[in-house]
């Protein structure tokens, strides 16, 4: 078949779904003979996670590129502004155990070897705060703009806290009101194939056939097309990252004019963490835990214990319970089918890159799309060495927050250092940071999920320290220097010229926001 590519059908009505339909539908769709048509079939039947509620900056310019409006998210999905996460109890556990990785880059990074700098002297206070100004005003309860900015500009980087599920509603309006998106509300019952084995169309309840010339896997985690279809097997991490299950509970504030956290808290617990987010009228907290080390009646304890300790409100229900197998699918792209979101893996949510690659999934289809099934196998060969690269490194980034930790009070913390949990590149990485610090030599493609600067912020606010690094020489070391006190200036002078989160939030719902220029 050498037929053009013009009907794409996405399976699945989450965030992953509606994501790509607005993606896909916003640059590729139109009125032309040659335009995408996008259709989007989703179950009635089967929910959507619901979960999933802290962003990486990159929303801002996937939803900026699609035509939302910013103040519609902030009015329409209790969105609020995440500036990175705050990491406690990771390191030992202690009473001040405590460090942010935030979303900006140290000041100067790329231009002066801040980090060997401040390697010189860690006494002078953590990474973070003294190479940024960040951690500083997530403490201040302060947002990342001012009233004035215009929509998804920021005088400091953010991404999202949002409702998931109110997200997914916004999305589809606007996939199928202003991007032309056709929506299939159907159960799909069977997938029918064309003689080469590529799908020729989805089999729905009450609509008939879908057919499709590309087809993209958003069925969650039931991962219709790739894993039950075509069988390609799910790459399983557990023997590295072995968290495996979640509670989920949303709760009321105790008091409606708390201070709106600006980070997502992620708390170390005997064995997994709970995550904490700050909507403007209410918060998402959630326990992930290895079902391995630790029981479901332990797990419902500890998350009621953390609902305690942080005055939380009331539950709006009893907690949900999620389970997930960690890993990813040794193909994403299989003949004319790509999986993204769940249907492609999922590993616990520390650092929330689930969404982050939906949307560089949804990217790297729009920007590569085919224009013949005969450039599509070139195409997802491409999109397979880049996904499995790209996991790769997510699991050596989220398996160093563990891998440093000096925690020792439960069989799971202690597991986690031994050393045949660890991928061998997360292995090397170490060696090679005992030296100097994390640089673009390590890291260097296109688009990595996580930069050099996400390395730094977590070795060294996790409290690992090089044995022999190299000393910089004199006048790098003035230049570093400078760039510190300079991100000390900036630090005290947007302390007193940044609004109050809440206070922004609320403006912003009653006034909205200028648009973007
Ligand atoms: C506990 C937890 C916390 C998370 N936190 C974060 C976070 O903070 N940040 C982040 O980026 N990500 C997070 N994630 C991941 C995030 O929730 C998902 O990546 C995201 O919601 C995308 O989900 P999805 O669209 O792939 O799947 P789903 O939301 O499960 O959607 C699946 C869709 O497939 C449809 N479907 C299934 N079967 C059929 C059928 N037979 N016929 C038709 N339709 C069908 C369903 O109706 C549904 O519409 C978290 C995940 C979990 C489990």
């Amino acid at each position: 078949m050498t037929g053009s590519v013009q009907q794409v059908v996405i399976l699945g009505g989450g965030s992953a779904g509606w994501l790509c339909a607005a993606v896909l539908a916003a640059e590729l769709g139109g009125a032309s003979a040659e335009a995408v048509q996008v259709t989007l079939v989703e179950s009635p039947d089967v929910p959507t996670i619901g979960v999933g509620e802290g962003t990486w900056p990159s929303m801002r310019a996937t939803l900026h590129r699609v035509g939302l409006s910013e103040t519609e998210l902030v009015r329409e999905c209790d969105a609020a502004f995440k500036q990175g996460s705050c990491f406690q109890g990771w390191v030992d556990g202690s009473a001040s155990d405590r460090y942010y990785h935030p979303f900006m880059l140290p000041h100067g990074h790329g231009d002066a070897d801040v980090a060997g700098a401040w390697l010189q002297h860690p006494e002078a206070g953590p990474f973070a705060a003294c190479v940024g100004v960040q951690p500083r005003l997530c403490e201040a309860g302060l947002a990342p703009k001012q009233v004035v900015t215009p929509e998804f500009g920021g005088v400091v980087n953010y991404g999202y806290h949002f409702d998931a599920v109110k997200l997914g509603l916004l999305l589809r309006r606007h996939a199928t009101q202003v991007l032309g998106v056709r929506h299939v509300v159907d159960h799909v019952q069977v997938v029918h194939s064309h003689e080469n084995g590529d799908i020729a169309a989805l089999a729905t309840a009450q609509h008939g056939k879908v057919e499709g010339d590309l087809f993209i896997d958003c069925s969650g985690m039931a991962s219709l097309l790739i894993g039950q279809h075509y069988a390609v097997p799910l790459r399983s991490e557990q023997a590295v990252l072995f968290n495996d299950s979640a509670l989920a509970v949303q709760v009321a504030y105790d008091k409606p004019d708390r201070p709106l956290a600006c980070a997502t808290i992620a708390t170390a617990q005997a064995a997994g963490w709970t995550w904490d987010i700050g909507l403007p009228t209410r918060r998402g907290v959630g326990l992930v835990y290895a079902s391995a080390h630790m029981g479901d009646a332990e797990a419902e304890r500890t998350l009621e214990a953390h609902l305690r300790a942080t005055h939380a409100g009331e539950a709006a229900a009893a907690p949900r319970r999620i389970r997930f197998q960690p890993g990813w699918r040794a193909t994403f792209w299989h003949r004319n089918c790509v999986a993204v979101g769940l249907a492609a893996g999922f590993i616990e949510p520390l650092e929330a890159s689930a969404l982050a690659l939906v949307e560089l999934s949804a990217a790297m289809i729009r920007d590569e799309f085919p224009a013949t099934r005969a450039d599509m196998d070139l195409v997802a060969r491409r999109f397979n060495e880049s996904f499995r690269y790209r996991w790769a490194r997510i699991i050596d980034f989220l398996k160093l927050h563990y891998a440093l930790s000096r925690r020792s009070d439960t069989g799971y913390w202690r597991e986690h250092r031994e050393p045949r949990t660890l991928p061998d590149s997360l292995r090397e990485f170490l060696q090679l940071w005992r030296h100097r610090s994390p640089s673009r030599n390590d890291l260097h493609r296109n688009d990595e999920v996580f930069p050099v600067a996400s390395y730094q912020y977590v070795l060294y606010g996790m409290g690992f320290r090089p044995t022999q690094q190299r000393a910089p020489r004199e006048g790098e070391l003035a230049r570093a220097r400078g760039c510190l006190q300079e991100a000390d200036r900036l630090g005290r002078r947007l302390l007193g010229g940044l609004p109050r989160h809440r206070e922004l939030i609320a403006h912003i719902r009653a006034h909205g926001m200028a648009p973007a220029q």
